[in-house]
């Protein structure tokens, strides 16, 4: 991994996206920095009676296209720099995908691995207590990302529907101010595969341009978390070879194909890691291994693994200097939001590797958190059939419009969705008449 700063990076691709498009000075000033970052102490109780004091964050980058909207991420790298980077690209990926929504991100510094579960609901109701004021259905929407998930959220919509003692928020509201709520809670079919779902859409509508059938390419996933495992069975279901998988803690690589992610899963859910996880039938184990020709692999080993198709789907800056030429995939997709240092980025565009950038890639999660707003304040429920048809439908067609940008700019798919992006947030910033 490298160190790269996320927020140095965002600013280049905004710089560079606003160069080629000629956008407006005083808008590129805005969209230059937050419009908002807040930053706060929250001391808990541990279990064993002792006091810790974490930091948590929100920033709210911008709201021209609608309310701030974006994850909360619980890891032990949460610090500013890198949650405003992720705001913008939460700004950058609404605009791709075309959602009504703005950017925003927090997260609190943290091993959540370390914590309890009741020192974990303590931590996020306190965190809640102290973005009342800011978050809203009309306001900011948080929703789960790395190591949140939807009963986190639900902690969150409880400590909001608390604090309308005088109830002047409509239940519906209360409702829509977090997405990726369990289903009972009022979140929505289909959120939980949508991040992986939209990704395979987008990759399918690339691979028809690029004239390829899944049925002979091979796939590398590295991170089995909500989009990793999501995403592996549904290449799976389109007929795609997954031959290798990683977690955290290690990998397993077999040649000839994983015959069922999904049992990869199950094993993973009882253990916690995949490491060893070599499945016959419903059997998992290290013994196996030999038998499936298999071989155990470090987490990062298989960024360089001899694939078609990379999928990185852990965390950011993890394709850099040091591996971008080693890495032999000819199409990469980025589920993780930033994984491609900006140095990598130039030594694959050189090697003529496709890039399916992270805002258009991994944009079906906030589509479908979109979505799931939507349903709270119309006092609607969609079957998944239905979420997931209209899911595919906004990928293909915001796939097919970066595709188009790609071809008239004659640029990157990465700088098209920029490009693509900050065309729409400059219309709707003119029709405002904000200027
Ligand atoms: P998660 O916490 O559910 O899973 C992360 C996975 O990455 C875990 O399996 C973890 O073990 C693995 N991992 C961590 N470090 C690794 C390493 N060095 N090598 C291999 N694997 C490693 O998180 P998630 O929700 O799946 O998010 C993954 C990425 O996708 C993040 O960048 C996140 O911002 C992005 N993303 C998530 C969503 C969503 O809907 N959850 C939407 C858009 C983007």
């Amino acid at each position: 991994m490298n160190n790269e700063n996320s927020w140095i990076r965002a600013k280049l691709q905004l710089t560079q996206a606003s160069e080629k498009l000629g956008l407006d000075k005083l808008l590129f000033s805005m969209l230059s920095e937050p419009d908002r970052t807040i930053e706060v102490s929250l001391p808990i109780q541990m279990d064993n009676g002792s006091i810790k004091v974490f930091r948590g964050y929100r920033v709210q980058h911008n709201n021209i296209q609608g309310p701030y909207k974006g994850g909360l991420r619980y890891h032990p790298k949460v610090d500013m720099d890198e949650v405003k980077a992720l705001a913008f690209w939460m700004t950058m990926k609404n605009a791709v995908v075309g959602v009504p929504f703005g950017g925003a991100k927090g997260g609190i510094a943290l091993d959540s691995k370390s914590l309890s579960e009741i020192e974990l609901e303590k931590l996020t109701r306190q965190f809640s207590r102290k973005l009342l004021d800011i978050i809203g259905a009309y306001k900011d929407i948080p929703a789960p990302d790395v190591n949140t998930n939807s009963k986190i959220m639900g902690w969150i919509a409880d400590e909001y529907q608390k604090s309308n003692i005088k109830n002047q928020i409509s239940k519906n509201e209360l409702l829509a101010v977090v997405t990726g709520k369990p289903i009972d809670k009022g979140g929505s079919e289909g959120r939980v595969v949508a991040t992986g779902y939209g990704g395979v859409q987008v990759l399918m509508s690339m691979l028809k341009k690029l004239g390829k059938s899944p049925k002979e390419l091979t796939v590398a996933i590295m991170g089995f978390g909500n989009v990793g495992r999501h995403i592996a069975h549904f290449l799976q279901i389109e007929g795609f070879k997954i031959v290798a998988l990683s977690d955290s803690r290690g990998g397993i690589y077999i040649p000839d194909g994983i015959r069922d992610t999904e049992e990869i899963n199950k094993y993973k859910e009882e253990k916690g890691f995949l490491s060893g996880c070599y499945c016959v039938g419903s059997v998992c184990d290290f013994k196996n291994k030999e038998k499936l020709g298999g071989r155990d692999i470090k987490p990062e080993d298989i960024l360089e693994l001899p694939v078609d198709i990379l999928v990185p789907a852990a965390l950011e800056n993890v394709i850099t200097s040091d591996n971008a030429d080693k890495i032999k995939a000819r199409i990469i997709l980025e589920m993780a939001n930033g994984p491609t240092t900006i140095e990598a980025d130039k030594v694959l565009n050189k090697k003529g590797v496709v890039v399916i950038p992270d805002i258009l890639a991994n944009s079906g999660g906030v589509a479908t958190s979109y979505f799931e707003w939507y349903q709270n304040l119309h006092n609607e429920h969609w079957k998944e059939e239905e979420v997931l048809k209209k899911l595919k439908e906004k990928m293909e067609v915001a796939s097919q419009e970066v595709y188009e940008v790609s071809l008239e700019y004659k640029t990157t798919l990465r700088e098209a969705a920029y490009i693509q992006a900050l065309k729409r947030i400059e219309k709707s910033w003119r029709s405002q008449n904000f200027y």
